[in-house]
């Protein structure tokens, strides 16, 4: 039997209605770019197993570190002791971050940094007396499955069951270049008819909703306006982390930093679950008291674990080597140039492109997880590159030890299925 076949026995998938789509695919080996399933095919992973691996799969440096770790301390209670990873990445984690973050906080997935983030901006306030119960949040923001990440989410195609359970939200339009006043007009009304604890954002680039990228002054505006009026705010950068879009964090292109931050993802370069959520030096103080109450008790039994620690030290000792940085702007420049020839074609509606992320637009409607989607996923895998179409946008994003021949395999892949269409 294939491991197929067997899967099907006892195993329950994530994002998968198993009556119409019962099969999943055997990968029995992933090493650098290259994925390879049961029956011995090699596929280009080219948005890097959902933006986690940037450094390739099973990268000897990372793997190495991970082993030595291992071998030292497995796991410990974070709640009770700390060790020197964590303490090691708390001190690389600050110096990378933008200036105003301050202190690190241990989470074990990017859905429950972000609830963590949701609890500590509600906490915050009542801790200081102004209890608050609202978030403003993008139209189509991802931010997780878990209840508060999955409130905040305004994808919400599948949230009907649960609707009633959400945390309040109000919805605000993305900055485009043109709508800043009329953001800011909904903003100032909003804010005064409302508690609101904090804006919950994904930093310039909404993943999910199919790598679409804001106007970043637009954006700065929005996070000012939040600072001014007392309102907190929060940036998930669960994606965008860790040089996607050529800087080490999305919030580095924006001028006003937020109070608080979401990292999971690529921290760990894929190896292992972990994430963080930081904070300033002021969200952190007013959990301070000798009232034990007032101390955040959030908890995860993983928090810190030293395995994650060591894999993300690692992670973040390649990121800021010259040689991944060089990578980093060479994708970017072939991503500009690949945007420059397909922009053209019949099929292509529009195309965008920043860091190591590209995405184009077909011009047709698509649904969600609908037929056509179906046909280019295996089209492209059927080329030998997986590819993961979300709704009528097609993206990119590569692992940056990607060589230019396997760059090159993903654009003309990419040309080629869009000749088929
Ligand atoms: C993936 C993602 C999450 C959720 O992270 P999980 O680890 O899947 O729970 C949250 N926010 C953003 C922006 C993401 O891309």
């Amino acid at each position: 039997m294939t491991l197929q076949e067997r899967d099907k026995k006892h195993i329950w998938h994530p994002l998968k209605q198993h009556q119409t789509h019962p099969n999943s695919l055997g990968i029995v080996k992933a090493k650098g770019c290259i994925l390879t399933d049961e029956h011995g095919n090699e596929y280009i992973d080219a948005i890097s197993s959902w933006y986690t691996c940037m450094f390739g799969h099973c990268n000897d440096f990372i793997t190495n570190r991970v082993y030595q770790q291992m071998q030292q301390l497995d796991q410990i209670m974070f709640s009770d002791f700390t060790h020197p990873a964590a303490v090691e990445l708390s001190e690389k984690l600050i110096q990378i971050l933008p200036e105003n973050q301050a202190k690190i906080f241990f989470n074990d997935n990017g859905s429950t940094a972000v609830e963590s983030a949701i609890k500590m901006a509600l906490q915050y306030y009542f801790n200081i007396g102004d209890k608050r119960t609202t978030f403003i949040a993008f139209e189509n923001g991802f931010h997780g499955d878990t209840f508060g990440a999955m409130s905040t989410s305004g994808l919400s195609v599948y949230n009907g069951p649960f609707e009633d359970f959400l945390i309040n939200i109000h919805r605000i339009p993305v900055p485009n270049g043109e709508n800043h006043a009329e953001i800011l007009e909904q903003l100032s009304e909003i804010i005064t008819n409302n508690k609101i604890a904090a804006f919950v954002y994904e930093p310039i680039v909404q993943g999910a909703a199919g790598m679409k990228i804001h106007n970043i002054e637009g954006l700065n505006q929005i996070i000012e306006y939040c600072k001014n009026n007392d309102v907190l705010t929060i940036a998930d950068e669960v994606m965008t982390g860790f040089g996607k879009t050529g800087k080490n964090f999305a919030s580095d292109h924006v001028a006003t930093k937020p109070d608080i931050i979401c990292l999971s993802k690529a921290l760990t370069g894929g190896l292992v679950p972990m994430a963080i959520t930081s904070c300033t030096q002021k969200i952190y103080d007013a959990f301070l008291s000798n009232d034990i109450a007032k101390g955040y008790f959030h908890c995860h039994t993983y928090s810190a674990n030293p395995i994650g620690c060591a894999a993300a030290i690692a992670s973040i000792d390649l990121l800021t080597s010259e040689k991944i940085q060089e990578s980093i702007r060479r994708i970017s420049t072939s991503h500009i140039e690949f945007s420059e020839k397909i922009k053209t074609h019949a099929k292509v509606k529009s195309t965008r492109s920043i860091g190591v992320i590209f995405a184009l637009d077909l011009d047709t409607n698509m649904e969600r997880y609908g037929t056509l989607r179906d046909l280019l996923l295996s089209s492209f895998m059927k080329e030998g590159v997986f590819l993961r179409p979300l709704g009528n946008t097609i993206y990119i994003q590569v692992p940056y030890v990607i060589t230019d021949e396997q760059l090159e395999k993903v654009y003309t892949t990419i040309e080629k299925v869009l000749n088929q269409l």
